[in-house]
C-alpha cells in the first residue's frame, strides 16, 4: 500500500482520498506546489495535513483564522499528531515552548499567523528548523480587490525567496480566475499544479427567471413545489425580509425573519427554530446561513440578485447538504440591476474596488441570461468544468427559446443615443412606441426619427430588450444620471448592424405581461 494511503487510514481513519486529494498529496509529498481551489467543506485541510506527516519536518500553516487554531490543533492531537500554533494569544512562555519544539523535531504540524510569520524573529526560527511544507490557507486575502484582503499576505512571497526548496500549497475557496491570477503573481506560485474541483452539487436543480409578481412567484414555487420543506428565501433589505415573512406567515407558513438588525436573542431564536423544528423557512438577508449546517435545506430561494456568483453559490449551497434533491430558485428583474449598481456606486471603496464589484456583478448577469446550460456556467467560472449539459438546471429541462434580435437591438441602441444618453428605459421605451407623453413632447422627441419605430413590440418585450443588454453589458446605467441609459463602446458593431445578437425570448403569459411594469 503507499505510504499516503497508508497515512490517511492510519492517521486519519479515512477509507479512500476524494479526488483531487490524492493528487495533491503526491505533488507535495514529491516536492511539488499546488493552488488548490475547492468549496467549503471540499476537503482542503486534509492537502497539507497529510504531507506534512509524509515528509520530514514540519509543515507550517499560515492561516489568517486566529480563533480557529486551537480548535484545529486541538482536533491534530486528538489524531495523534503533533501540531502547536504561534499567535498573538500566547504569552512568552509558551512561544518558547513551541519554538524549542519545532527546533527539536518535535512538531508535525505548527499554525501560524500571517503577521506573526511575516516577523524576522519568526523567520530566523524557520530558517534553523527543518520545514515540510508551506501552507497558505485563505490565500484570496493576498487578493487587494477582494473583501478579505490582508497587507500581510502580499509578503508571503517571502517565503518562496527564502525556502527555495520548500514546496508550497495555496488554499482557498474562492476560485473565479482574476482571483486565481492575482494568487499566482503574488505568492510566485507560477510553477504550482493548480486543482480545482469539488464545485459541483448535481443534487441542486438551479432556476433561474424573471420577477414580474415576486410574491405570487414565490408562492407559487412554495405551494406546488415545497409546501412543508425548510428552506431560506434570500432578500436584499432587512425591511423587505420582514415583510416576506409575515406575509408568508399570512398565506399559512411557519416564516421568520432574519437579519443583523434583529437582536441577538432574536436572531438566536429565530436561527435554533430553523436548525430544531421542521418545515420553518427563514426570510434573510446574507447575514443568514454562515456557519448553519442544516443539512436538510430543501430550497433557497432570491428574491434579490446577489452581487456575485461566489455569492449565489455559496447561498445557493445551502441547500440540499444531504445530498438529496433541492431546488435553488432565483427570480430577478432590471430593477435589481439597478438597485445593485446604486448600492455599488454609493458604497466606500476605491474605484478600482468598484470597477471590480461591477465585473462581477457582470459576470452574475451573464449566468442569469444565458441561454445554456447553468450548471456548465457556474462552474465554468469556478474553472470546474462539466463536459456535458447537467440536465437539471431550467435551461437544459426547459429549452430557452431564443429570437434573432439584432433588429430590436439597433432600435434600442439608437433610442439611447438620439437622446443624448440622458434618458431611463420607460421613456425610451414610450419613443420606441410612439407614445407623445407629456415627457416626450417636453424634449421634442416625437421629432426623432426613432419616434414609434418600434411598435410591432409591446412594452414587456421591450423593456426584455434593454434587460438583455444592459446584462450583457451593451449599455450600463447611469447612476447619477437617475437611471439613465448610456451606450457601452462595444455596442459599436451592434448598432452599425455589423454584428448580430439572439435574445432571450421570455415566456410571460400575457396575463402576466400586462402586470410588468419595467423590470
Ligand atoms: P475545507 O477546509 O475544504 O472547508 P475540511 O478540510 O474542513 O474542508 O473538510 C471537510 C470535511 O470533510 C471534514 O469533516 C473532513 O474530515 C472531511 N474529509 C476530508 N477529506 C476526507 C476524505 N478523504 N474522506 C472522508 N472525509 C473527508
Ligand atoms: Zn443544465
Amino acid at each position: 500500500m503507499n505510504r499516503a494511503l497508508t497515512i490517511l487510514k492510519q492517521t486519519f481513519g479515512y477509507d479512500a482520498f476524494r479526488p483531487p486529494q490524492d493528487a495533491i498529496v503526491q505533488t507535495l509529498i514529491e516536492g511539488g506546489d499546488a493552488l488548490v481551489l475547492m468549496p467549503t467543506g471540499g476537503g482542503k485541510s486534509l492537502c497539507y495535513q497529510l504531507p506534512a506527516l509524509g515528509r520530514p519536518g514540519c509543515g507550517v500553516v499560515i492561516s489568517p483564522l486566529i480563533a480557529l487554531m486551537q480548535d484545529q490543533v486541538s482536533a491534530m492531537r486528538e489524531l495523534g499528531v503533533r501540531a502547536s500554533f504561534l499567535n498573538s494569544t500566547l504569552d512568552g512562555a509558551s512561544v518558547q515552548a513551541v519554538e524549542q519544539s519545532l527546533l527539536a523535531g518535535e512538531l508535525d504540524l505548527l499554525y501560524i499567523a500571517p503577521e506573526r510569520l511575516v516577523q524576522p524573529r519568526t523567520l530566523q526560527l524557520l530558517a534553523r528548523a527543518e520545514i515540510a511544507l508551506f501552507a497558505i490557507d485563505e490565500a484570496h486575502c493576498v487578493s487587494q480587490w477582494g473583501h478579505d484582503f490582508r497587507a500581510d499576505y502580499l509578503q508571503l512571497s517571502l517565503l518562496h525567496q527564502q525556502f527555495p526548496a520548500v514546496p508550497r500549497i495555496a488554499l482557498t475557496a474562492t476560485a473565479d480566475e482574476r482571483t486565481r491570477a492575482e494568487i499566482v503573481e503574488r505568492l510566485q506560485l507560477q510553477q504550482a499544479r493548480q486543482f480545482i474541483a469539488g464545485f459541483d452539487r448535481p443534487n441542486i436543480r438551479y432556476r433561474i427567471a424573471l420577477k414580474h409578481n415576486a410574491r405570487q412567484q414565490l408562492l407559487r414555487f412554495l405551494k406546488s413545489e415545497h409546501p412543508q420543506s425548510a428552506g431560506i428565501v434570500y432578500c436584499l433589505s432587512r425591511r423587505k425580509t420582514e415583510e416576506i415573512a409575515l406575509w408568508l406567515e399570512q398565506q399559512g407558513f411557519t416564516a421568520l425573519p432574519y437579519h443583523a438588525g434583529l437582536t441577538p436573542e432574536l436572531r438566536a431564536h429565530h436561527q435554533s427554530r430553523f436548525l430544531r423544528e421542521e418545515g420553518v423557512i427563514v426570510v434573510a438577508t446574507i447575514a443568514f446561513g454562515m456557519g448553519i449546517d442544516k443539512p436538510d435545506v430543501r430550497f433557497v430561494a432570491h428574491l434579490d440578485l446577489p452581487k456575485t456568483i461566489e455569492a449565489y453559490y455559496q447561498e445557493t449551497g445551502r441547500a440540499g447538504r444531504d445530498g438529496e434533491a433541492a431546488d435553488a430558485w432565483m427570480i430577478y428583474g432590471l430593477q435589481d440591476v439597478i438597485k445593485l449598481r446604486q448600492m455599488m456606486a454609493n458604497s466606500q471603496g476605491s474605484e478600482a474596488f468598484k470597477r471590480t464589484e461591477q465585473h462581477r456583478l457582470n459576470a452574475m448577469l451573464g449566468l442569469c441570461e444565458i441561454t445554456s446550460c447553468r450548471r456548465q456556467a457556474l462552474l465554468a467560472y469556478f474553472g470546474d468544468p462539466l463536459p456535458e449539459p447537467c440536465g437539471n438546471c431550467d435551461s437544459c429541462l426547459q429549452p430557452v427559446d431564443t429570437w434573432d434580435g439584432t433588429e430590436a437591438a439597433r432600435m434600442a441602441l439608437s433610442a439611447a443615443y438620439r437622446t443624448g444618453q440622458r434618458f431611463g428605459v420607460n421613456h425610451l421605451i414610450d419613443l420606441l412606441l410612439g407614445n407623445a407623453t407629456d415627457k416626450v413632447r417636453q424634449f421634442d422627441h416625437h421629432q426623432l426619427p426613432t419616434f414609434g419605430v418600434g411598435k410591432q413590440l409591446d412594452k414587456s418585450q421591450w423593456s426584455s430588450v434593454f434587460r438583455q443588454l444592459v446584462a450583457r453589458g451593451f449599455l450600463k446605467v447611469d447612476l447619477e444620471g437617475f437611471g439613465a441609459l448610456q451606450l457601452e463602446s462595444h455596442c459599436r458593431p451592434l448598432l452599425r448592424g455589423e454584428q448580430s445578437i439572439e435574445l432571450r425570448r421570455d415566456n410571460l403569459k400575457k396575463s402576466v405581461r400586462q402586470q410588468t411594469q419595467t423590470a
